[in-house]
């Protein structure tokens, strides 16, 4: 079953030829996710080819412009495609009047409502659930309010075994009881065990999204054995100084992270523009944490166990 990033930025700051800012779009079993929307967000959906409508949250770490650039475009062209739906904005506080004061100022009036949930955390709280998917966001540190968010699988139904039900006489009509997990009769009147006619569902997963921040050991914590950890490596090392002063990590960093919350695997980005290849920073990353990939815009990457 579908669980994957679609990497649309994974540039920091300005936008480049080579990468544009950060974005991306999480696929949960057909349920879409845009997180963070840079400069240009729109223009990569439709180069990825990403339904513009099936996205429904927009989660947005924080207001620095190479986040969150691109929502004020996005949100118009909604309105030309003529969109009725109402859209979820969850960010830090300060986004709603970010967009609102926008759309106030160029007279531009939407179809369809936005509801905003604002944000400022000091710990890991579930913001969003539907029937696929619990997001919980917590507090990261930069220069300004920010936030990581977790997207955490739900499991699915239990696994029918047809042959199971056959020989211990029990009727297909229980299908749904047996899948969520209950015990059933069957037609000589016996209670027959639910792990005899059904199976465990796949595990499930987990994808952490840690954006602009300084190296910060709590979010080790928040992200605790998550199956794919992204995680922003802004510098190399050998700049350890600007990462300090501009509240940006390195790639050792982000591997250090990784390592601590027992992550499956590192994906790193938010990549200086000075860096026009990404192996320096990847080498660096997986000489402490090797099962690290490094993100290009483009890239799609499956979450595994
Ligand atoms: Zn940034
Ligand atoms: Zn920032």
């Amino acid at each position: 079953m579908q669980f994957s990033v679609v990497i649309l930025g994974c540039g920091s700051a300005a936008p480049t030829l080579g990468r544009r800012p950060s974005s991306q779009v999480i696929n949960i079993r057909s349920h879409h996710f845009l997180v963070d929307c840079g400069e240009g967000t729109q223009i990569q959906l439709r180069k990825y080819k990403i339904k513009f409508q099936k996205i429904n949250q927009i989660f947005i770490s924080h207001l620095h412009g190479d986040h969150v650039f691109g929502l004020i475009g996005l949100l118009s062209t909604y309105h030309l495609l003529g969109r009725t739906k109402s859209l979820e904005i969850f960010g830090p506080l300060g986004i709603k009047e970010f967009i609102t004061t926008q759309l106030r100022l160029s007279e531009a009036y939407l179809n369809y409502e936005l509801v905003f949930t604002e944000l400022k955390l000091t710990e890991k709280t579930l913001i969003h659930e539907n029937t696929v998917v619990k997001v919980y966001a917590f507090p990261l540190k930069h220069r300004i309010l920010c936030h990581g968010f977790m997207f955490e699988e739900k499991p699915t139904e239990r696994r029918l075994q047809m042959a199971q039900l056959k020989k211990h006489k029990v009727s297909i009509a229980y299908a749904n009881s047996i899948k969520s997990g209950k015990d059933v009769t069957n037609e000589e009147g016996q209670l027959i065990k639910n792990e005899l006619l059904s199976k465990d569902p796949p595990p499930t997963r987990s994808y952490a999204y840690c954006s602009d921040t300084i190296y910060h050991e709590p979010i080790a914590d928040y992200v605790k054995n998550v199956n794919l950890l992204y995680h922003e490596s802004t510098f190399l090392e050998n700049l350890r100084d600007r990462a300090e002063k501009t509240f940006h990590s390195t790639a050792l960093d982000a591997a250090k992270i990784a390592k601590l919350s027992g992550a499956g695997q590192l994906l790193i980005g938010h990549y200086s523009a000075r860096y026009l290849n990404s192996e320096p920073l990847l080498n660096e990353a997986k000489g402490l944490f090797v099962n690290t990939l490094a993100a290009e815009d483009g890239m799609i990457v499956e979450i595994q166990n």
